[in-house]
């Protein structure tokens, strides 16, 4: 009986897509341009990604221009002098172009679509963190910024990373306790003070969390506040290790000394 509704189902499903595809033929998720299935970018736009592969820090994700910047460890110079809370972090773009707009396309303008495009990507390069039985989870967003964009970017992106990895998300675990805001005129180190104390583990999930690997997901990594507020909330509720897997990668500007504070977004 249910191996025949499953049979239904399988045979109505391509019916399905294929009636989609006829109301919406498959589009380029940049550029709009007829491509082979929904979900994909076309030909150009894929070229014009500058995808993260190696030579890259094992600690900020950055591509270097060659393997001698990377010291024995793995680690670029400014990670070399200021260790990064986390372990290791991946990227999957570096963040300017096509990947660029696809990431504030998913934030800002609800194309949703290009989470599963960038999740597949992402997924590519953390396999050697996406180790068995790690746990999945995003980085939060304050309730009020989920109430005016309805969704988290970064928990869509953790549910598919999982989905494909075929591991657990915990998309609650962590918690923003306050809203905070771009503080382009506080110091570095009061944005990090600000920020660090925005986020905390919800204690309902600590049990979960002690003693496990944890994948932290976001679409951006920049300055790295947020990221060592999440490792920080989730190494002092007992999490084993916490790595980072990003679909976008800002490098550190060259004219910018990272000891003095800079004047942007806190990410
Ligand atoms: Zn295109
Ligand atoms: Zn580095």
């Amino acid at each position: 009986m249910f191996a025949l509704a499953g049979g239904v189902v399988a045979r109505l499903r391509p019916l399905g897509q294929m009636a989609l595809g006829v109301l919406y033929p498959p589009a380029c998720l940049h550029c709009g341009a007829d491509v082979a299935r929904h979900g994909l970018l076309c030909s150009a736009c894929f070229a014009r990604l500058h995808g993260v592969v190696a030579p890259f820090c094992k600690a900020c994700a950055v591509p270097q221009v060659s393997a001698g910047m990377l010291g024995a460890d793995g680690l670029c110079p400014a990670c070399e002098r200021h260790h990064s809370a986390w372990g290791q972090a991946r990227a999957a773009f570096v963040y300017e172009s096509v990947a660029r707009e696809l990431i504030l396309k998913l934030k800002y303008a609800d194309q949703t679509d290009n989470a599963a495009f960038l999740a597949q990507q992402m997924v590519r390069v953390g396999r050697d963190i996406l180790v068995d039985d790690a746990l999945v989870v995003p980085v939060p967003v304050h309730r009020w910024r989920l109430f005016r964009r309805r969704y988290n970017q970064a928990a869509l992106l953790a549910h598919a990373v999982a989905k494909l990895a075929g591991l657990r998300c915990l998309p609650d675990a962590l918690v923003r306790v306050r809203s905070t805001v771009p503080l382009a005129s506080f110091s570095r180190q009061a944005r990090w003070d600000e920020v660090a104390q925005a986020i905390m583990l919800r204690s309902s999930c600590g049990p979960r969390v002690r003693g496990r690997d944890i994948v932290v997901v976001d679409d951006l990594l920049t300055t790295g506040a947020t990221a060592a507020a999440c490792t920080n909330a989730l190494l002092q509720g007992g999490a084993r290790s916490v790595s980072l897997l990003v679909a976008g990668v800002v490098p550190p500007r060259r004219d910018v000394d990272m000891d003095q504070p800079d004047y942007g977004h806190v990410g």
